[in-house]
């Protein structure tokens, strides 16, 4: 049983680069199974994927990263 309770937690902890990774446009199910496959390196990845941070658009309300300095979807200008 112990093999059983590994596939869990590792499908369980694959999620969370899945997340991470789907919220900047990537493939969720992809990152998944890598997250799921090999849990370290997926969730480093997943931290150096976007080295910007992303926020909420004032103007749109869209996802955007503000290292860019304008919002991608309508072009607001972050500060
Ligand atoms: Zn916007």
């Amino acid at each position: 049983m112990t093999i059983v309770y590994i596939i869990i937690v590792a499908v369980g902890l694959g999620l969370v680069p899945a997340f991470m990774a789907g919220r900047q446009g990537r493939s969720f199910v992809k990152w998944w199974i890598y997250g799921a496959l090999a849990f370290p390196a997926a969730i480093v990845h997943a931290l150096v994927l976007n080295p910007g941070h992303v926020v909420k658009c004032p103007f749109c309300g869209g996802m955007t990263n503000v290292s860019k300095g304008y919002c991608r979807r309508c072009g607001y200008e972050f500060m």
